[in-house]
């Protein structure tokens, strides 16, 4: 259950999604408009998870399934909570760089204190970090961090990241309805992500169901306010608002495949039409994932979404 897709990406073309932490969702950080529900374990302790080998024979092998018009752009780190809890990251990533696809990681950033989090992310090529808050006040109601990290502490990582990494670095910031995209706070946090020079800048909204009910995604009016000031500050500026696709890659294996893709990203009913037809499998698979209480499903702006669901511990 580590590797899954490729899925479509505005940011990465065709991404094959890495998923190095073991269930359930391990984050330092319990974000109100989290895709892959509340977070279960809330820490900030790096632990090993899965060895590195072990992640690279699953990518290897999923690799040789696909079909050559699915092979991915990027391998991308996208985990079931913070990718960098995995103390043994960077040894997986220069396991999987033996591949020659470049690697992607998208984190939240908050562990970019340690040095050893900055070093296993720097082996990396593209590398996007979170920057949701311009203040400690958004950043708690928002990010909903652990207890011992600071906010002055996160965007002193952040800094020193930025100074360090060679590779392409992005931010995203999640805009979320009565959070925070008030005037005052997009402008000041416009400022701030200039100050991290990304190569890229892309703002987001909740387009999957939210870990909370309440965060839903801001009026036009506000997240054009946003890309205004954004764009003010010279920042390269992406607005990801929309569907990225229904196509998927597939391995002929629809039960792992719904269940590795949904472990990370909520599966949209089309989509998952697509996926049964592309694995020559049918809505059985669904009804059966149901009935194991392995998925569920969730009506949100009139789609269906299927998500993963863990047992209790
Ligand atoms: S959105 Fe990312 S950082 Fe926030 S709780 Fe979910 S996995 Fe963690």
């Amino acid at each position: 259950m580590i590797s899954f897709g490729p899925i479509p990406s505005r940011r990465l073309g065709k991404s094959l999604g890495v998923n190095n932490i073991v269930s359930p969702k391990a984050c330092s950080y319990n974000c109100v408009y989290c895709q892959v529900g509340k977070t279960k374990r809330h820490t900030k302790e790096r632990e090993a998870f899965y060895r590195p080998e072990v992640i690279y024979q699953e990518v290897q092998q999923h690799l040789r399934r696909l079909k050559p018009d699915d092979y991915p752009d990027y391998l991308t780190f996208v985990a079931n909570g913070e990718p960098t809890l995995d103390i043994h990251l960077g040894k997986a990533i220069e396991q999987l760089k033996k591949l020659g696809i470049p690697i992607a990681i998208i984190s939240n950033g908050s562990l970019l204190t340690k040095k050893d989090v900055r070093d296993s992310l720097s082996l990396a090529d593209w590398v996007s970090v979170k920057v949701d808050a311009a203040d400690e006040e958004n950043w708690k109601k928002l990010n909903r961090p652990v207890a011992g990290l600071t906010f002055e502490a996160y965007l002193s990582g952040l800094h020193s990241f930025a100074d360090e990494f060679t590779g392409i670095l992005c931010t995203e910031s999640m805009l979320v309805r009565d959070y925070n995209d008030a005037a005052g706070h997009l402008e000041r946090l416009a400022r701030l992500v200039k100050e991290f020079h990304p190569d890229k800048s892309y703002l987001s909204i909740p387009t999957r169901p939210p870990a909370d009910n309440r965060a839903d995604a801001p009026i036009a009016k506000q997240l054009i306010m946003a890309w205004q000031f954004f764009n003010n500050e010279g920042l390269n500026t992406e607005l990801l608002t929309g569907f990225e696709g229904k196509h998927t890659g597939y391995t002929g294996n629809a039960f792992d495949d719904i269940l590795n893709i949904t472990a990370v990203h909520p599966l949209r009913e089309d989509t998952m039409e697509e996926l049964l037809w592309n694995d020559k499998s049918d809505t059985s698979v669904i009804s059966s994932l149901l009935h194991m209480r392995l998925i569920d499903k969730v009506k949100y702006k009139g789609k269906i979404f299927y998500y993963r669901q863990y047992r209790p511990i």
